[in-house]
């Protein structure tokens, strides 16, 4: 209908703003995983088990062996831009944190059920938080392990209209099984444990070998056929597995790129990766690689997207032209010769 300007102009109140801002962070189940795991790799867990009913709808489990919230904190860490990882704009440019924004698990829990259990390794009793759409429900003390668990459930019941736009069990299935593997490979040193309706998908060895991970979550067919990558490009060192002629996919779904351990999205490595391999591999298929990218947190910017998925570097054309030209140099250096012409 028609906007009336004649209204009030109302101040928000924090349930409301919450669930309005979990709209930015908090897409579908994978989105919570994402930001759980990261918090879990954050407290520097070496072991991380995620459950999920559903597509991660019905509920998401993620248990970790990291540091813990201390029970005079952990209320603390459920209110917006609440982050024990920053303290002022400028530690964004210094920090290696996955988070920084203190939004996750006040967004997750303005929008489900969520259920807390965790301790430090100073504490002897832990602690349990249980939230309703927001709102603290019941604390107490209770026996537990080192670590934290996380349940959510329910995600979405409170926002039908958010609830609407899920897609079925197996495509939300599909995603979160992605974004597993993306993190089992960025982190050979963590050992991931993935549970589905109760049956075990996948479980990664943890001994820090990342062509184990890849064996682990990829299988041989592809571990097999890598080329080791190390090198540096002005301040970045940029180091993992590219594939060579032997194997390929039809779209981007396997070059797993990450910048300081964080998996993203980036035009201009992606296009530069697609144009090395332009004429040894067929006509619209896809090359295979596992990058890592180390770099100044200052020269590249991790503050463009919402859910942090989109990185912007400070030169991105010098970055284009100069990875492009160092993955030729190591496909020719591996004997792979062009062998497809395109005429565009
Ligand atoms: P951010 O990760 O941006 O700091 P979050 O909302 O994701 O914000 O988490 C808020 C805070 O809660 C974190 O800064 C951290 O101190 C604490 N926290 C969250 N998850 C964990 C965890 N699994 N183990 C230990 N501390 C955690
Ligand atoms: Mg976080």
């Amino acid at each position: 209908g028609m906007i009336n300007l004649k209204n009030k102009i109302n101040v928000l109140d924090d349930f409301t703003i919450n669930k309005i801002a979990a709209g930015e962070v908090v897409e579908r189940p994978v989105s919570v995983i994402k930001e759980l795991i990261e918090n879990s790799i954050d407290a520097g867990a070496t072991r991380i088990i995620v459950e999920i009913q559903e597509g991660g709808k019905k509920l998401i489990r993620i248990t970790d062996n990291g540091c813990g919230i201390d029970s005079s904190e952990a209320e603390k860490a459920f209110l917006r831009h609440a982050t024990s990882k920053i303290k002022s704009i400028e530690d964004l440019y210094k920090t290696f944190s996955l988070g920084f924004r203190g939004e996750a698990l006040s967004s997750i829990l303005s929008v489900s059920k969520v259920q807390i259990v965790t301790k430090t390794a100073c504490e002897k009793a832990g602690t349990k938080l249980s939230y309703e759409a927001g709102k603290l429900i019941s604390r107490e003390a209770v026996g537990t392990v080192n670590g934290t668990t996380i349940i959510v459930s329910d995600l979405f019941f409170n926002v039908p209209a958010r609830k609407k736009f899920l897609k079925s069990d197996r495509s939300e299935t599909i995603q979160i099984s992605d974004i597993i593997n993306k993190f089992s490979v960025g982190y050979p040193d963590i050992k991931f444990e993935y549970i589905n309706n109760k049956k075990e998908m996948f479980s990664s060895i943890g001994d820090g070998d990342v062509t184990n991970c890849i064996r682990a979550v990829h299988g041989k067919d592809i571990s097999q056929n890598l080329i080791q990558v190390d090198m540096e490009i002005r301040d970045m060192r940029i180091w993992g597995y590219i594939s060579n002629t032997s194997v390929y996919r039809n779209n981007k779904s396997l070059q797993y790129v990450y910048i300081n351990g964080r998996t993203v999205r980036n035009y201009a490595l992606s296009n530069s990766i697609n144009e090395a391999y332009k004429s040894i591999i067929p006509l619209n298929k896809h090359s295979i690689c596992f990058l890592n990218i180390n770099i100044d947190p200052k020269d590249v910017d991790v503050n463009i997207h919402p859910a942090k998925l989109e990185v912007k570097f400070k030169d991105e054309h010098m970055l284009y032209k100069e990875f492009k030209s160092a993955l030729e140099g190591i496909l020719l250096k591996s004997n792979i010769i062009p062998k497809y012409r395109h005429y565009s």
